[in-house]
């Protein structure tokens, strides 16, 4: 398979019946239409029209009318243009299918205030306008999963048998090659896709794996391509007979998902600053503007309510701002590497919240720490996930009160975003806890 060349003029590839034209919500979650051939060469350069308030749809697609969009406004429609570049065909699809990114323009022409692609490039623009150039990569983790006999979901077993259930599988070289036939699958189609990655890793829990994508000095690009990432792994999956979930903490006895950022800075000639002379001081204001805006940024990194179960001791997940060099249960790593690869990892988003929040979160922070100066705590030497710092929301509802009064986060991000994020997400939680469980009678009735 070969890299398909992105078409500056959305022309498709020979031969495309359908295209998918989506936008990406504020849940991270691609949604549009397909498009026959014919109907793309006309939408292409009008635009593609459909509701403007599926970008704050909840995570089903439910919608909640937040600040009464999509309710009050009469749900008008907005035109999606393609985005430059991001043009491919889906070889997982059964026809030969093509995708297209939109981006969203109102009637005015200007893209709108809620669209998550906007939130990031705008604080984007701000870290360059102040000397500050990111460069980025994301790592996401996913399971596999199956169903038991009983019909419960577990994550699929490897071909020879094994019943993973509990227990792990960290860097099973068995479970790779079990698996062998859809990771290859989607090695190959990430690639055609222009996502190059550079290898493939069984993760903690067994069926769970990993995969990254080279860093790279655009991270609007970069969050794009994880949303792009993530919708070939289901969609290569599914061609399968298989099915891939990047629910943040699907099985409570094993390890949960997480969306892990790389980030360093370079200088105008591409040289990594926190590798160069003075680097240090940099990197620590770094860390400490992540350190001041972890709490308020919570909700963002975890919008679920099952992502707040991730956060456990012994699972390489910090419920603490803790730092440190070459240690896993920090919140802020900074990984053993040359000075050219200086860098933080970010390690307490969840692998389903929205990369483009979580980017836009993190450049914030780290904007924030570089030009306030600020100074982290002492790194930590040893483990630090035994303890909980008591600062941090530590549920969905309480994540979502922190980022509606966000007095940093907030001057970054658009000033209605933390109210509109908080009615969407705490809608969604409430219609979930709406429900009786099986467990609340076990333990109630
Ligand atoms: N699975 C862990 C998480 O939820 C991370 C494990 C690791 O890659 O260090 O973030
Ligand atoms: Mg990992």
């Amino acid at each position: 398979m070969t890299t398909t060349q992105p078409s500056p003029d959305h022309t498709l590839p020979p031969g495309t019946r359908f295209i998918d034209a989506f936008v990406i919500d504020i849940n991270g979650i691609p949604r549009g239409k397909r498009l026959t051939a014919d109907g793309w060469a006309r939408a292409a350069s009008t635009g593609v029209a459909f509701s403007a308030s599926a970008l704050v749809l909840d995570h089903r697609g439910m919608a909640q009318g937040p600040l009464g969009i999509g309710t009050a406004d009469g749900d008008p429609d907005a035109a999606g243009l393609p985005v430059p570049g991001l043009l491919h065909r889906v070889p997982w699809a059964r026809e030969p299918v093509a995708q297209a990114l939109l981006s969203m323009r109102g009637r005015d022409g200007a893209p709108l205030w809620y669209d998550p692609r906007e939130i990031l490039r705008a604080v984007v623009e701000r870290c360059r306008a102040d000397g500050l150039h990111p460069v980025v990569s994301i790592e996401l983790e996913f399971y596999l999963v199956g169903a038991d006999a009983a019909g419960r979901v577990v994550p699929l077993p490897g071909v020879r048998g094994d019943v993973p259930g509990t227990g792990a599988g960290h860097l099973s070289m068995q479970h790779l090659e079990d698996h062998a036939a859809f990771l290859h699958t989607l090695h190959a189609t990430l690639l055609a896709q222009g996502l190059p990655g550079d290898g493939l890793v069984c993760e903690y829990g067994p069926g769970q794996f990993e995969l990254n994508l080279l860093h790279g000095p655009d991270p609007l690009l970069a969050a794009d391509q994880a949303v792009l990432q993530r919708r070939a792994t289901e969609g290569v999956a599914a061609s399968m007979g298989l099915r891939a979930s990047f629910m943040a903490k699907p099985f409570a006895a094993l390890s949960g998902s997480g969306l892990h950022v790389h980030v360093s800075l370079v200088d105008e000639g591409g040289r990594n600053r926190f590798g160069a002379a003075g680097g240090e001081t940099l990197l620590a204001q770094a860390v400490a503007g992540m350190q001041r805006l972890h709490a308020q940024s919570m909700a963002v990194f975890a919008p679920s309510f099952s992502a707040y179960r991730r956060y456990r001791p012994g699972s390489f997940v910090a419920m603490s701002s803790a730092w440190g060099e070459d240690n896993r249960s920090v919140a802020f790593r900074i990984p053993r590497s040359a000075p050219a690869a200086r860098r933080i990892e970010h390690r307490l988003a969840a692998a389903d919240a929205s990369p483009h929040l979580v980017m836009a979160a993190i450049l914030a922070a780290i904007h924030h720490g570089i030009t306030q100066r600020l100074e982290p705590t002492p790194p930590a030497t040893a483990n630090a996930d035994a303890a909980a710092d008591p600062g941090l929301p530590t549920d969905i509802f309480a994540a979502l009160r922190a980022v509606e009064a966000a007095d940093v986060l907030g001057i970054y991000l658009p000033p209605r975003f933390g109210k509109l994020f908080a009615d969407i997400k705490r809608a969604e939680a409430a219609d979930l806890f709406a429900d009786v469980t099986p467990a609340e009678h076990s333990f109630y009735l």
